[in-house]
């Protein structure tokens, strides 16, 4: 960080003579002295001050004189326009600048409050108005858009879905029955364990799983980036001083670029290795489904098959369904009903049933179980 003391300008308001130098206390043409009207610029051109004089600036603001208004520098001890002695509590050129800030703020309020009118405010407010509008309505016009094809999807699904009743007549019933017969065998099974009264008859190493297994490295290249770094940014800053001058701090950061450029590097392959374990062959008695008795009908008088049992055999699992015909304006329908209710219906019933997608839902009113 370096510092340099640059010198300020200043405008005469007596006169009207403007870029004054911050060093000349008085204006050259009309004599007035700065005062408390006067405010600190700084000129496109910068005057930087020689280092003797340098030093002497940038030590703390000007002092006001409360008798004559003079801009006076901080180490006189008494007004160098008027000669009137300095004093601990006077103003100095920042404290002095707000409270000209707050009495010209004053009266723009007040002006404010005599014409009713904020011009500067009313024309911001109106044109960010204007902007957000524009920027809105798009998005609502989409919003709009996307709500309405979500309700007509919505409505069609409704439509489909909306149950709607119809008059049925029964066109047929049927029914169909069936018992598993099981018979108690010596089967061949093979298991990597025997269970309790296998009997092994053989024995084989086979493959019982697979294993990862790291087989080479391969060469790959891949791109990378890279922060380089790529010289400094400088920035400059001016400090008022408040004596007619400024303080100029240059600084410097770091800048960086993005480099890329291309890495290789080495990945691994693994293989699948089998690893083996003894399989046993055995032989074990077991219940195994011998054969299936089936009846079935096309009537209302479902009977279960008749069997015979051999010493070595026994029942096992037993099913049934029951379904009916039905139509419905000169469609067929096939519908599963349990016993209870199937047995309710004859054929040439008349009936009401509850249509939705296609689907016969309820009949007479009563839920069909899916
Ligand atoms: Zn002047
Ligand atoms: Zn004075």
């Amino acid at each position: 960080m370096a510092k340099r003391i640059v010198e300020g300008l200043w405008n005469c308001r007596y006169c009207g003579t403007k870029g004054i130098g911050g060093l000349t206390k008085s204006c050259p043409c009309c004599g007035h002295p700065q005062d408390e009207g006067t405010r600190f610029y700084l000129g496109n051109k910068k005057k930087y001050l020689e280092k003797d004089l340098a030093a002497q600036y940038g030590q703390g603001p000007d002092w006001l004189c409360p008798y004559c208004g003079s801009l006076n520098r901080i180490r006189f001890k008494y007004c160098s326009n008027c000669g009137a002695e300095k004093d601990s509590a006077e103003d100095d050129y920042f404290t002095n600048q707000d409270k000209q800030d707050k009495k010209e703020a004053e009266k723009e309020a007040e002006l404010k409050k005599l014409t009713g009118k904020d011009k500067k405010g009313s024309g911001k407010s109106g044109k960010g108005g204007d902007i957000s509008k524009k920027q809105k309505m798009p998005l609502r016009k989409k919003l709009l858009i996307i709500s309405a094809a979500v309700l007509a999807f919505f409505a069609v699904l409704l439509f489909i879905f909306w149950p709607r009743n119809y008059n049925a007549t029964v066109g047929g019933t049927g029914w169909a029955r069936e018992i598993d017969i099981e018979a108690w065998r010596t089967v061949q099974e093979d298991d990597w364990q025997v269970p309790d009264g296998g009997r092994v008859y053989d024995t084989k190493e086979e493959i019982h799983h697979y294993v990862q297994v790291l087989d080479h490295y391969e060469t790959k290249t891949r791109e990378v980036s890279e922060r380089v770094y790529d010289g400094e940014d400088t920035h400059t800053s001016y400090v008022n001083n408040g004596d007619g001058t400024f303080t100029e701090e240059t600084y410097s950061t770091p800048r960086y670029r993005t480099e890329y450029h291309t890495e290789t590097y080495r990945e691994p392959v693994y293989r699948d290795e089998p690893v083996f374990a003894i399989k046993y062959y055995y032989e074990i008695e077991r219940w195994v489904v011998d054969r299936e008795e089936k009846s079935e009908g096309a009537d209302s008088e479902p009977y279960w098959p008749e069997y015979t049992l051999a010493a070595n055999e026994r029942t096992g699992f037993r099913g049934e369904a029951y379904t009916m015909g039905i139509y419905v304006k000169d469609k067929s329908y096939t519908v599963s009903l349990p016993l209870e209710r199937w047995e309710t219906f004859q054929k040439g019933d008349q009936i009401e049933v509850t249509m939705s997608a296609g689907q016969i839902t309820k009949i007479n009113g009563e839920e069909l179980e899916s």
